[in-house]
């Protein structure tokens, strides 16, 4: 059982596992198992270059920032389980017992955020009451997203990225998954809020 399980490597996915993980000494995360499914063969990412992101090195390519992202996770925050090329198929159940279900394997979790790009057709079953038209990408790019309020589509489900209905910028889908992160660890500390920084200043 996972207390949440991240679905989706891309922008959005890593950046949420990011600042999960960092929160490894905090008391109420430390006890917390967090999953990602590191998927993606999908990703915007595979074929972009970047030179506008904030913090990333002009001319940067996203299909390195696929395979540094998760090594950089893997590095920093090695309790964060990585499940690499397993696509999530089907989801079930309700807040504190999901059952994930991929073309391999099904896991159970607590929480499940949702980061898998506005691609059409939505391809996870049980979630298609909450498919609706993209609304801040033209229409004619025929994008999806899911309803959500700040984030949040039901209890116990979160959608982070372009799938949250942000237009597609690497900048937005990282702050998206970070914000996700800090409203579950906020979650986790009873409703305090919480964010997570490290200072060079001890
Ligand atoms: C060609 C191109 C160029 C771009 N150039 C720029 C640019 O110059 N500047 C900029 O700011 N932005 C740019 N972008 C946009 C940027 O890449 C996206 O906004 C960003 O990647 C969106 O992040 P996301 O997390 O929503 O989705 P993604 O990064 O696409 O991540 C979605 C992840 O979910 C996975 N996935 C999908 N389905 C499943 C499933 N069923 N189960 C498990 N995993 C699944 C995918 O494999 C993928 O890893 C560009 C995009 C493209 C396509």
């Amino acid at each position: 059982m996972f207390d949440v399980l991240i679905i989706g490597g891309g922008v959005s996915g890593i950046s949420c596992a990011l600042v999960l993980g960092s929160a490894r000494n905090k008391p109420f995360a430390s006890d917390k198992k967090i999953g990602i499914i590191t998927h993606q063969k999908a990703s915007s990412l595979q074929d972009a270059i970047f030179y506008n992101a904030y913090g990333i090195p002009s001319g940067k390519l996203g299909s390195e920032l696929l395979e540094e992202s998760k090594e950089h996770l893997a590095k920093d925050y090695p309790h964060v389980e990585q499940i690499s090329d397993e696509k999530v198929l089907k989801i079930e159940g309700n807040f504190n017992e999901f059952i994930i279900t991929t073309n391999k394997n099904s896991c159970k979790s607590r929480i499940v955020v949702i980061a898998i790009g506005a691609g059409n057709p939505f391809t996870i079953e049980g979630l298609d009451e909450y498919v609706i038209p993209h609304q801040k990408i033209a229409p004619e790019k025929n994008r999806i997203q899911l309803k959500n309020i700040d984030h949040k589509v039901t209890d116990g489900i979160y959608v982070t990225g372009t799938l949250a209905g942000w237009r597609s910028q690497l900048s937005i889908a990282s702050g998206s998954g970070a914000a996700v992160a800090t409203d579950i660890l906020t979650l986790w500390n009873n409703g305090n809020h919480t964010q997570v920084h490290d200072s060079i200043r001890k």
